[in-house]
């Protein structure tokens, strides 16, 4: 029977959340004191893609939406994008990450996120020269991400540090001690971080009633000569959590996410018909050199039309954002799984922020395991 000290830690999820904070535990050996880490997951970065698995089907860009007085989404959005940022400038687009400008738009307001200041290159731009109407428009360099890449170089990083990764789905946290799970992990876990996102709603013993989904439906086109990121943002500041936004996201790989929309408690898993010409519509207003240059007379921005951008659909997709009424849980309490009581690191409930946030949030969970409270809430 192991000890204490060489029980494993498992953290229950492989999206952008659990794999950071799988990474992030690795490379705190003061944290692990050299317990195994144990990666459990009904979903892998390499499975077909699947609308309850939020992190494959992002955009995904760094575009915050930390309100001026958000502090906690502010420091956790600046910090990720600086791990972001710098890795881009250490290994450019190998694992996935873009670095490209950022054009933001917006429709019934005249200011910005503060925190969009904080960019690279940030200004503001007369909003006279946007490609559709618009009263406010701002402009800096910001990150795209491709999720299968991102998600497949933090795997890799999970492995070369000794980590684990195991498919099963987990009914409850009891169920840690049960010989199912004590085979793969070689014992009752010691600790436990809970990454389930949407998955949190129905894990037993966490059953948290206050996450639900946002539906969020996106068109996949191949669009190569598009490198430049834009965003329409309808009547409210905030930067996506509510008014209507319009999106073009530009992935490294060639191909571009337009999107989008965000349907609270939508469990539709399958792409609507009217919705898919809506977010086409919707897109060549803010982006109009979407449609293949060479189907343009030279300068002709004026008049792009739906049918030439069809052709360029790879697919319509479908997520569901893990949402949670007052925000992301990050928070450690003891449970009991098997014979002991052990501390449960809460780390779920990002919304249409997970990527943007994910080192952050890794690190304060990783924290809170570390010294028991001190995390930077
Ligand atoms: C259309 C759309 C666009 C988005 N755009 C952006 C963007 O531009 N920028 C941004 O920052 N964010 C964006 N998001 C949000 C982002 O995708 C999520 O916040 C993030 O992916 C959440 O990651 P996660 O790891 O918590 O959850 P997920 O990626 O959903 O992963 C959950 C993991 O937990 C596992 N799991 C759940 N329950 C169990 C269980 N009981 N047993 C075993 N395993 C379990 C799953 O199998 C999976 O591995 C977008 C989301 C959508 C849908």
């Amino acid at each position: 029977m192991p000890t204490a000290s060489q029980r494993p830690i498992v953290v229950l999820g492989a999206g952008c959340i659990g794999l950071t904070t799988a990474v992030r535990l690795l490379e705190s050996p003061q944290v692990t004191r050299g317990r195994s880490v144990h990666v459990i997951a009904a979903h892998h970065p390499t499975d077909p893609l699947d609308a309850r698995y939020a992190s494959t089907i992002a955009g995904a860009h760094h575009l915050s939406f930390a309100d001026d007085g958000d502090e906690r989404l502010r420091r956790w959005d600046k910090r990720t994008f600086q791990v972001l940022y710098d890795e881009w400038l250490a290994v450019g687009e190998s694992s996935g990450l873009m670095a490209l400008t950022q054009t933001e738009l917006w429709v019934g307001s005249k200011t910005h996120l503060k925190i969009y200041e904080e960019h690279p290159d940030f200004k503001v731009l007369d909003p006279a020269t946007a490609p559709c109407k618009a009263d406010h428009m701002v402009r800096f360099t910001s990150l795209t991400i491709t999720p299968a890449l991102y998600l497949a170089s933090l795997e890799r990083r999970l492995r070369s540090l000794g980590g684990h990764l195991h498919r099963a789905h987990v009914p409850s946290l009891a169920s840690l001690s049960s010989p199912q799970f004590t085979a793969l992990t070689r014992g009752t876990p010691s600790a436990v971080f809970v990454c389930t996102g949407l998955g949190a709603l129905t894990l037993g013993g966490v059953a948290d009633g206050k996450v639900y989904p946002t539906r969020g439906q996106v068109v996949r086109v191949r669009a190569p000569w598009v490198r430049h990121g834009w965003t329409r943002q309808l009547g409210s500041l905030d930067g996506g959590e509510g008014g209507q936004r319009t999106y073009v996201i530009p992935r490294c790989t060639g191909d571009v996410i337009l999107g989008g929309t965000r349907e609270e408690g939508d469990w539709e898993a399958y792409p609507r018909e009217e919705t898919k010409r809506d977010i086409l519509t919707r897109v060549l207003e803010i982006c109009p050199t979407l449609t293949p240059p060479n189907t343009r007379a030279e300068g002709d921005i004026a008049t792009p039309k739906v049918a030439e951008l069809e052709p360029l659909v790879v697919d319509h997709l479908v997520g569901f954002r893990p949402s949670r009424t007052g925000g992301t849980r990050l928070e450690k309490e003891q449970v009991a799984i098997g014979d002991s009581v052990v501390p449960v690191i809460h780390n779920y409930g990002h919304g249409g922020a997970g990527w943007q946030s994910s080192w952050a949030t890794a690190e304060d969970a990783v924290e809170l395991l570390g010294d028991g409270a001190s995390a930077k809430l």
